[in-house]
């Protein structure tokens, strides 16, 4: 039986415990609090779980699920007690600057990221299944062996995952288009309309928002802190996203101001025609 420990048990690593115990691994938990290592354990989302990394000494595979800042100092403290062969994994959302550093400190990594998600974070929201028929994507380098990624390859799938292989620098630009523009743009979107200067009409607006509202403002309502992450860490790819974005928002006023309806229409025919390619299933890409 192969010994998987996660460390940090929030959203994504409790989630992932609750898989793992189901397809038979041994899960161990390392988290930061007493409480939620209690919990993880009264959750069933782990078979042993603590505060102290030594206890990932017996494990074959090291899962870090951190927030992005910690993820580093985490696997230079967890480097004493891992066996030789341990396979070291992260689920970050960026992974350029993360995985040049891992590999550095440890050989045996491969940079990977379950793109499954919610707007709370926390091991109470935690739930099984969350990767399943999402993308998983690993980033492995030209330093990464390649034992490691089959292996974590193998581990994804088993999750039900779509398996999806690219380098780190690939990856950080495509989720900054996918994933931490619409944060921000979704962000800017709730804070336009809290300009809104008469409080009687801001208040009929809230009371009138419905599904595209619920919608569009989605993301931008998530969790602060990975939203900050996301930019912190992603922000050559996430500027160069966000300033084509503004180029489409002056390209839309244009039209507005200018009276062009035909214009316009033709920017919304051609949106229209380009959302599918996002949001309905397609062939896989980069396995
Ligand atoms: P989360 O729900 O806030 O959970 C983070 C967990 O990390 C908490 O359980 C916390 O433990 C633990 N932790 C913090 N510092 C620690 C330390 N020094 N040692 C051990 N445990 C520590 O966060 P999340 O949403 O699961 O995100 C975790 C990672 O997944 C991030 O790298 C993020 O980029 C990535 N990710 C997130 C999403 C998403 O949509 N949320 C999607 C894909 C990937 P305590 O509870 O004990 O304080």
């Amino acid at each position: 039986m192969q010994t998987v420990a996660i460390v940090g048990l929030g959203l994504i690593g409790g989630s992932l415990g609750l898989d793992l115990t189901r397809l038979g691994y041994r899960v161990i938990g390392v988290t930061r609090r007493p409480e939620t290592a209690q919990m993880a354990l009264a959750k069933e989302v782990v078979h042993q779980a603590g505060t102290d990394l030594p206890l990932v000494k017996e494990a074959d595979i090291v899962v870090i699920c951190t927030p992005m800042d910690g993820v580093v100092a985490i696997a230079q403290a967890l480097l004493p007690h891992l066996k030789a062969a341990t396979i070291l994994t992260d689920v970050a959302s960026v992974k350029g600057a993360l995985v040049r550093e891992l590999e550095a400190l440890w050989p045996n990594f491969v940079g990977g990221h379950p793109m499954a998600g919610k707007a709370e974070a926390g091991l109470a929201v935690a739930e099984p299944n969350l990767f399943c028929g999402r993308p998983y994507v690993l980033t492995p380098t030209e330093r990464t062996p390649q034992p490691a990624v089959t292996a974590m390859a193998h581990l994804a799938q088993q999750l039900g995952a779509h398996l999806y292989t690219c380098r780190p620098e690939e990856h950080d630009r495509a989720v900054a288009w996918i994933s931490h523009l619409p944060v921000m743009v979704s962000s800017s979107l709730i804070q336009a309309c809290q300009q809104e200067p008469e409080p009687t009409i801001l208040a009929l607006a809230q009371a009138l928002a419905s599904s595209g509202f619920r919608d569009t403002s989605r993301v931008g309502g998530g969790v602060p802190d990975l939203g900050t992450l996301m930019a912190r860490y992603n922000r050559d790819a996430l500027l160069q996203s966000l300033n084509l974005y503004q180029q489409q928002v002056e390209r839309l006023k244009h039209w507005i101001v200018t009276e062009d309806w035909q214009g316009l229409h033709q920017f919304l025919s051609q949106a229209q025609g380009a959302r599918p390619a996002y949001v309905e299933p397609t062939p896989q890409v980069g396995e």
